[in-house]
């Protein structure tokens, strides 16, 4: 854990509340996601209805997922939006499809930067969530490949 992280910190919208309950997992390096009683589906991201279905908000619960999935989609990022990223570049941000079936965005690392650059990465590649504490209060999700299974 450091307090140099210079890059920008997530800024929960609307209202923090909802989301307050993936962010205290990832503080205890677990991946939490909505459940949709009504539907009987995991969703992302953190919502007071029902993205599906529009179940309010007591037809939602919280559950601890398995924080492996696959990759989707992504994209190799050369030239970040945001300068404090620049020096990560070239990186992979990926759209990552959970084994619950939520999809989330986040960046895959452990891969070589030769591999990144030449977009190696294939898509349905395996991947579990990782837990970065950039600072003592956040601590971010990213993605590493992982064998089938
Ligand atoms: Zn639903």
């Amino acid at each position: 854990m450091t307090s140099e992280y210079k890059k920008p910190l997530p800024r929960p919208a609307m209202n923090p509340e909802v989301s307050k309950p993936f962010w205290e997992g990832t503080k205890k390096h677990e991946l939490w996601m909505q459940y949709c009683l009504n539907h009987n589906g995991h969703f992302f991201y953190p919502r007071e209805v029902c993205p599906i279905c529009w179940a309010p908000q007591d037809r939602l619960v919280w559950q601890k997922v398995s924080g492996k999935g696959r990759v989707f989609s992504y994209t190799t990022v050369f030239q970040p939006a945001i300068p404090a990223f620049a020096e990560e570049a070239p990186y992979i941000h990926a759209l990552i499809e959970v084994d619950e079936g939520a999809r989330i965005i986040g960046n895959v690392i452990d891969i070589p930067q030769e591999d990144v650059a030449a977009n190696k990465l294939e898509v349905n590649q395996r991947v579990e969530a990782v837990f970065e504490d950039v600072t003592d209060e956040w601590t971010l999700v990213k993605w590493k490949p992982i064998g089938e299974g």
